[in-house]
């Protein structure tokens, strides 16, 4: 092993207390004092095992809850070794100068507990407000959690609710938070990450950042675009129609986009979608600025570069709105399910006419739909004459196909080995969204619900965003 860490510190820095007490130095007589605090620990953790059946957990109980301590401790001085003082002056960050006053303590939670950092702090007289360069440097500015629990916090936030999140932080790390904390501490990491994506992805869409196309290059790219109602409170919706009864709207739309990738054909000829390639986005706000996030993540899943570019959708007018004006060389397909559920619907409408037929009418309907055959589908409906309200009903229905026609030649999709349905990744927006932000009695702030979203797509995306470093790692390496 080597010696105390006395030498250069992280990032190379000197620390600047090497001098210091005794023959060891500072950290000498350090090491002394914690290699004794380890020693009782040791000791205590001995006889624990010594009690029985549960003398194990105990052991490990005290050996855990120790060495946090001890780490914080380790941590609070290698934190003292930097005061923080950067000169008698300082920019304030708005380009005045700030006045070194002192020094101040801070404290802040870690994911070894709390530790008190003491820094300079500058008094800028002109902005009237305070700051410690220090903070800045270790990522801790306006925050009361240190980088490490911050991301653990939003971790366990995005994963279950609030209450069970501060639940799982105590029983598995050994952090005692409220739930309050982790919630503010989840938004405020989701928050950041929104904005940093939307950053890039204005950067991205705007050309000013070129990400290099991913290696190996996939075949084919798909875009899956959807929108989903989130539960949330009144005064988010106020003024706004809704669906329900007293037409109060109840839910804001979040749309989404999930992109995979997908090479090959199954033996039957199905598509079968690439392992771990799915990416997630989503966002509360309004197409155009869903727009520009699909446009970037687009770009850097590599649509500048693969043979086929898709976007699948429901058949709503805005997802096609997005894909024409953001990849116009796209092919659109309508998903194969919904378009289903709409020609059952069709038949619904049509079914006081149908009487006996009806399902006949109905499985010959579904085989010109997975034909791709619409005008089939249109000849069918304009046999029976309707008037007034059945016809609106069922002129409306019919326009739903006769719309997206192009979007529904399933056959010639098909002999391409494309996918013509989202079903794949369908459960996978429930699984992102809806397990999340959709239980019984939730009700969302738009902000709150659009940062614990963000975490969620972050995390669902990992699995693509590791295998794909990791190629490109690879091809850099070999
Ligand atoms: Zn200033």
């Amino acid at each position: 092993m080597r010696g105390p860490p006395g030498g250069a510190g992280r990032r190379g820095r000197r620390w600047p207390l090497r001098e210091g007490r005794g023959k060891g130095g500072l950290w000498g007589a350090l090491a002394a004092e914690k290699a004794a605090e380890l020693g009782r620990l040791a000791a205590e953790a001995a006889r624990s095992l010594g009690c029985g059946d549960a003398g194990l957990q105990a052991a490990e109980a005290v050996l855990r809850a120790g060495l946090l301590k001890l780490g914080g401790g380790v941590l609070g001085e290698a934190l003292s070794a930097d005061r923080g003082y950067r000169g008698p002056r300082v920019d304030c960050g708005r380009g005045h100068e700030a006045l070194f006053t002192g020094y101040r303590d801070k404290l802040i939670d870690t994911v070894l507990g709390p530790v008190t950092l003491r820094r300079a702090w500058y008094h800028c007289a002109r902005c009237e407000h305070g700051l410690a360069p220090r903070d800045a440097e270790l990522g801790v500015s306006g925050q009361s959690m240190s980088p490490g629990l911050a991301a653990m916090t939003g971790k366990a936030a995005s994963a279950v609710p609030f209450a069970r999140a501060a639940g799982l932080l105590e029983d598995l790390a050994g952090v005692a938070l409220t739930v309050k904390r982790v919630e503010r501490a989840a938004e405020a990491d989701g928050a950041a990450r929104a904005a940093a994506s939307r950053a890039r992805a204005a950067l991205t869409a705007g050309r000013k950042l070129v990400p290099l196309p991913p290696d190996p290059l996939p075949d084919k790219l798909y875009m899956v675009i959807d929108g989903t109602g989130i539960p949330v409170t009144s005064k988010e919706t106020a003024g706004r129609q809704g669906k329900g009864e007293d037409g109060r709207a109840r839910t804001r739309e979040v749309k989404m986009a999930v992109f995979f990738t997908q090479d090959k054909v199954d033996g039957e000829g199905y598509p079968v979608r690439d392992r771990a390639s799915s990416s997630y986005i989503a966002t509360f706000e309004p197409a155009a600025a869903f727009g520009d996030l699909v446009k970037a993540e687009g770009i850097r899943r590599g649509a500048d570069h693969v043979r086929q570019l898709t976007v699948i959708g429901d058949g709503a007018a805005w997802i096609w709105g997005v894909a024409t004006s953001k990849f116009p060389e796209a092919t659109q397909i309508v998903d194969l399910y919904h378009a289903r559920e709409h020609l059952y619907s069709l038949t619904r409408s049509l079914e006081f006419m149908l009487l006996n037929s009806r399902d006949q009418w109905l499985a010959a309907r579904l085989e010109d739909l997975d034909y791709g055959y619409i005008d089939g589908i249109e000849a069918a409906v304009r046999q029976y004459p309707l008037e007034g309200v059945k016809k609106d009903e069922v002129g409306k229905e019919l326009g739903y196909f006769l719309n997206n026609a192009p979007r529904m030649r399933y056959h010639w999709f098909r002999s391409r080995g494309l996918f013509v349905g989202s079903g794949v990744v369908e459960a996978g927006c429930k699984a992102v969204i809806g397990q999340r932000l959709k239980q019984s009695g939730m009700h969302w702030t738009v902000a709150g619900a659009d940062a614990i979203i963000t975490l969620r797509c972050a995390e669902a995306s990992s699995q693509w965003e590791t295998t794909y470093r990791n190629r490109h790692n690879q091809t850099g390496a070999a």
